[in-house]
């Protein structure tokens, strides 16, 4: 159980900066999950908290000390990658075995250590095999136990059910957690993926173009989005961001000539945007039809199953909303979305930042 601080950390190469002052403190074997698009910065951040890249500015702790400087040896940290990163001429035992074997443990202690991680990962049947007589999803989880075995300070797993099918990854998703919370290991976990964030983080840091826009539990970022770029990213299908003035009072908006009231938690940011164009934010999946709210005709229509998703124009806005299946619902047919109140986001448009950030505790 380690705390891990990163303090104002940096990582530029030349001119460009892969990572801009990156500040967080972990707690006690926390599972933390870093999300953002391709290139955002999410594997340069582990490779520098595993010591596999130096820091340009700031510093990195672990407990307090200070480790910046380190090598990857002295850190203590376990790495799972989605490529498994598994010795082929290896059997599973051996592969497990290795790097107990590096630290001179002895064998009787090895086999017992195996036996007890090899249970808990399921593998009991399959450690006298190579990789290459494995399952994806079984040979990811020979990646989990060499970490696992050592019992490393911290965890860092990049991207490792990125090669699984999507049955097997959602399985892995919640034994990968369920192990952690267990082992009580602090763990940064990598992924593109929102729902992967979603589902797995006790705290998730949203990155892009090297910054950090926002690190919250995955409840807080849901209700309560830092910026627009948090809005957008995270919630399938995304959210709704719509152009709207504001009411001079912030007691209503204007969304294509159609006046909505505000929600009472937005009004004060409203009013310092008073007769302004704020960008306004509404989830699908809090809209359904109505009697007042935003009109226009259906323009299509997908079957979720028990649920439905349409799209709606409304002026020049093609609205999407999701809800649970009515029948007789058409192509061309006008309806009326209603949203639930309280669920109304709103954005500065020139900062991008949330109206209501401060409000939630939010930077
Ligand atoms: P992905 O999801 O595609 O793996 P990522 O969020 O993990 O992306 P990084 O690998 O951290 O992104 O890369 C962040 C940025 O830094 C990218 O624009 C990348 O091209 C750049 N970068 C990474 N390593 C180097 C390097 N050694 N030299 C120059 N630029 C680099």
């Amino acid at each position: 159980m380690t705390v891990i601080t990163l303090d104002n950390v940096t990582k530029s190469y030349g001119a460009f900066q892969a990572v801009t002052r990156f500040d967080l403190e972990t707690r006690d074997g926390e599972f933390v999950v870093l999300v953002g698009p391709s290139g955002c910065g999410k594997t340069t951040t582990m490779r520098m908290i595993a010591g596999l890249e130096e820091a340009s500015t700031g510093s990195i702790r672990f407990d307090g000390d200070d480790v910046t400087l380190d090598d990857p040896k002295e850190r203590d940290v376990a790495m799972v990658f989605q490529n498994y990163g598994l010795y082929p001429h290896l059997t599973v035992h051996e592969n497990m075995a290795f790097c107990l074997r590096v630290k001179k443990w002895d064998k009787a202690r090895i086999n017992a250590r195996i036996d007890e991680v090899a249970g808990a990962l399921g593998l009991s049947g399959l450690l006298k095999r190579k990789p290459g007589e494995l399952s994806g999803g079984q040979r990811q989880r020979v990646a989990l136990g060499r970490a696992i075995v050592r019992k490393p300070r911290v965890f860092l797993m990049d991207e490792p059910l990125s090669n699984l099918d999507a049955k097997l990854r959602i399985a892995m998703r919640g034994e990968i957690t369920r192990l952690c919370r267990r082992l009580k290991v602090t763990t940064f976990y990598v992924t593109h993926d929102q729902l992967e964030a979603m589902t797995m983080g006790e705290r998730i840091v949203v990155m892009n173009n090297g910054h950090v826009h926002q690190i919250a539990s995955p409840q807080e970022i849901y209700d309560a989005p830092a910026d627009l770029f948090v809005a957008g990213f995270i919630g399938s299908p995304p959210m709704n961001i719509l152009d709207a003035r504001a009411a001079p009072d912030g007691a209503s908006v204007e969304i294509e000539g159609i006046s909505l009231p505000a929600d009472p938690g937005l009004r004060a940011g409203l009013v310092r945007h008073g007769g302004e164009v704020v960008k306004l934010g509404l989830r699908p999946e809090h809209l359904s039809l109505g009697d007042n709210g935003l009109s226009g005709e259906v323009e299509n229509i997908e079957l979720l199953g028990a649920q439905v998703l349409i799209q709606v124009r409304v002026g020049t806005a093609l609205i999407a909303a999701q809800f649970d299946r009515v029948p007789g619902l058409a192509l061309g047919q006008e309806v009326t979305l209603s949203h639930l109140p309280g669920t109304m986001h709103a954005f500065d448009p020139g900062t991008e930042k949330s109206l209501t950030a401060g409000m939630h505790g939010q930077a």
